[in-house]
């Protein structure tokens, strides 16, 4: 049986572009989805009308029974988990430090930090060959903010990153000798919704003309193509690797 592949907030953006590419390798994807339930199920469907296999399956990952649930879900349907993405996220508060609000802060970390570690868990009890699992990949989907900062912008979404990396490190030490490899992706400036979440709109074209390639953002496939390479068996030797796609950003 083809592998299960589980990507957070998979309905639209970076995680929309991963399920499609999965599901294009063969890959059976579950789209997990907080709101964009239309555009998870569309997803979902495009994926078996091409001969996949998919479900949209909604779950908050800043919530941990939804968490619980989520994979309880996956173990009804499927029976197995292969691969985990952690690319539900978001972008927090615009603005300085000097302005923050420790619950905005607090908001932003339990989806970014609390649901990325949360869903590392269930995948590692589920994958883990000390637990009775088959092994397995966790790709983790952090950002370029980690050495840029993001000052008078986006520190905290920068340090929520931060943190991402740091458990990419820990992880796969932790699980190396449990059959599972944990790795990151850090895009640079990627063309999706998120830059217009939080202050002054057109980001992206204020600050695409400095991406050394070519002065342009990315695409959201531009990220799925490194991260499927990370789940393949050609990156089997791969672990506690913190790939950049930046464009040289
Ligand atoms: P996006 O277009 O704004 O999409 C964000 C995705 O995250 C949506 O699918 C959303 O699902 C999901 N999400 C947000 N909160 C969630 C929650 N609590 N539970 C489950 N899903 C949740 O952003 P994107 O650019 O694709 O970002 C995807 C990842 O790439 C994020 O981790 C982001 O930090 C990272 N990243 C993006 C860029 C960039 O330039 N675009 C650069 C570096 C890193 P719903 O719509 O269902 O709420």
């Amino acid at each position: 049986m083809s592998k299960v592949l589980l990507v957070t907030g998979a309905g639209r953006g970076i995680g929309a572009a991963i399920a499609r590419a999965a599901g294009k390798a063969g890959y059976r994807v579950v789209v997990n989805y907080a709101h964009s339930k239309d555009a998870a199920e569309a997803l979902a469907g495009e994926i078996k009308q091409h001969g996949g296999e998919a479900v949209a399956i909604q779950g908050d990952v800043g919530v941990e029974a939804d968490i619980e649930r989520l994979f309880k879900a996956i173990d009804d349907k499927y029976g197995r988990l292969d691969a985990l993405v952690n690319n539900a996220g978001v972008i927090g508060p615009y603005g300085k430090v000097e302005a923050l609000k420790a619950k905005d802060v607090e908001q932003l970390l339990s989806i970014n930090v609390t649901g990325a570690l949360i869903c590392a868990r269930e995948a590692v009890r589920r994958m883990s060959t000390a637990r009775g699992g088959k092994g397995g990949v966790i790709v983790n989907i952090s950002s370029a903010a980690t050495t840029l900062g993001s000052p008078n912008e986006f520190i905290a979404y920068a340090a929520s990153k931060g943190a991402i990396n740091s458990m990419t490190i820990g992880l796969a030490k932790e699980v190396g000798n449990e059959g599972i490899r944990v790795n990151a992706v850090e895009p640079g400036l990627i063309e999706t919704e998120i830059h217009e979440a939080a202050g002054p709109p057109g980001r992206l074209a204020r600050l695409t003309p400095s991406v050394p390639l070519g002065g342009r953002g990315g695409t959201a496939d531009e990220v799925a193509g490194p991260v499927l390479f990370l789940m393949s068996d050609a990156a089997s030797y791969m672990t506690g690797a913190i790939i950049r796609v930046g464009g040289g950003r």
